[in-house]
Order: structure tokens, then C-alpha cells, then sequence
């Protein structure tokens, strides 16, 4: 007879900030594979964008507010704590010896960064730590195992996707599972943009984020 092992999921982001698009898919996920819970990790210095707008700890402090009353929902600092550029990799293999072996990790993802994983530092080793749940996101492809992926990601996916989401938790790691969520269609990009114009951003994250972000002069060139 198979066993069941918990799951949990694990949300990178630079999160820069946190808003609606990131809470409401962190929330549908964790119902639909039935995650114990579910660890937000905001990323120091990512490798392959940007520097963020604010510091990794507003970041995180922002994070820790958006999500405060969920029962379920975990901050993670530990690349708060980890000076220099973030890897996920390095996160994941921390993860995976804190949580012990019979806890499954699933790395919740959006359509758009998953399609850029094969630019990710050891982005193979990832598939040996952890299932992949991705979240769809307005503007890209839907039809399940038909994105346009890189040669390299879809030659190394062609065997991992599965359409059930009960299917994660009887394999250790390496499925890719599409999640369908509500397409709420929010970047923190256009939300920086509308700060720096001095639009409202109300209605887009939970008010006390406003709050935060108001109250230390984010995004707004005083922060
Ligand atoms: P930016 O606009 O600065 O690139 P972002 O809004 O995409 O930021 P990130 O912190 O970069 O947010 O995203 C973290 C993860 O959340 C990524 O995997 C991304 O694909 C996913 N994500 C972000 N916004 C959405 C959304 N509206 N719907 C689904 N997934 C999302």
C-alpha cells in the first residue's frame, strides 16, 4: 500500500512588493494539493534580474505582514540570514535536511519564471529536491505540457508532468504539476509603477501592506 507524506510548499520570490496575485495563488495551491504548509521565501540578491526596489528587509517585513492570520502560511528568512546572491537550490537543500526525508517539498512557481528555469543555478539538481506546482498567470500559454519551453527544460520535463495533483504526494520529487488558479492579472512591477506616479495601489495587496509602504516612503524614491 503507498503512503502519504505531508507536503510543503515553498513560494521564492523577490516579492518586491508582496501583493493580491502572490496570496490568492499561495492560497488556491495550498487547498488544491493539500499543502501543511506553505514557507514564503523572499530572495536576497537574485541572480538573474534586477536589484529590488527596497531592502530584503522591508521585503520580508511586508511579507510577514500580507500573511499574518494565516494559519498556514510561514515566513522563511533563511536568505535573509544567507549574505549575497540568492540560489534557490542552496534553499532547497537546506530545506530539505531541515524537514527530514518523509516531508515532500513543492516549489510553487508562475508560468512566466518557470519557463526561465534552465537559467537557474543548478537548475537540474532542483528536480531531485523538490516537485515543481505551477501557477498559471495572465499573458502566457495555458495548454498543459504545450508551453514553448527552451529544448533543454522540455527535453528534462517530457516525463515529469502529471495531471493530478494527488499524484505528488506518492512520489518524492521531480513532477511538474500545472495548477490551475485565478488569473488576477497584478505584478509588483506595475504596482511600483503606479507608486511612482502617484496612483493608488489600494485593492491590489491587504491594506496593512499599504500601511507598511506608506509609512516607511517605499517605492516612492524616499524609501
Ligand atoms: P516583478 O513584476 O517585479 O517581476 P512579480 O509580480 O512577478 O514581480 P515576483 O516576486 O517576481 O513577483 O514573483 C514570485 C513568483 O510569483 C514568481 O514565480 C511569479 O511567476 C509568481 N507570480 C507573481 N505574480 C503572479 C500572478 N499575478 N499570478 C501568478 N503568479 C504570479
Amino acid at each position: 500500500m503507498k503512503s502519504e507524506s505531508p507536503l510543503v510548499g515553498i513560494f521564492g520570490g523577490t516579492f518586491d512588493p508582496i501583493h493580491y496575485g502572490h496570496l490568492r495563488v499561495a492560497e488556491e495551491i495550498a487547498e488544491t494539493i493539500g499543502l501543511s504548509e506553505l514557507r514564503f521565501v523572499p530572495a536576497g540578491i537574485p541572480s538573474l534580474r534586477d536589484t529590488p526596489a527596497v531592502s530584503l528587509r522591508h521585503r520580508a517585513a511586508i511579507v510577514r505582514i500580507a500573511i499574518r492570520g494565516n494559519s498556514r502560511f510561514v515566513l522563511d528568512e533563511r536568505e535573509v540570514r544567507r549574505p549575497g546572491v540568492s540560489y534557490s537550490v542552496e534553499s532547497l537543500r537546506e530545506l530539505k535536511q531541515e524537514v527530514g526525508g518523509c516531508v515532500i517539498l513543492c516549489f510553487i512557481i508562475g508560468v512566466d519564471a518557470f519557463m526561465k528555469l534552465a537559467e537557474w543555478h543548478s537548475w537540474r539538481e532542483l528536480f531531485g529536491l523538490c516537485h515543481f506546482v505551477i501557477a498559471t498567470r495572465p499573458g502566457y500559454a495555458l495548454a498543459s505540457r504545450h508551453y514553448n519551453l527552451p529544448p533543454e527544460l522540455k527535453e528534462e520535463c517530457a516525463q515529469r508532468w502529471v495531471s493530478s495533483a494527488d499524484s505528488l504526494r506518492y512520489t518524492p520529487n521531480g513532477l511538474i504539476f500545472i495548477a490551475p488558479t485565478t488569473l488576477l492579472d497584478i505584478s509588483a512591477t506595475s504596482i511600483r509603477a503606479r507608486i511612482a506616479a502617484g496612483k493608488s495601489i489600494r485593492y491590489l495587496m491587504p491594506d496593512a501592506v499599504l500601511d507598511y509602504i506608506a509609512a516607511n516612503h517605499l517605492y516612492s524614491g524616499g524609501g
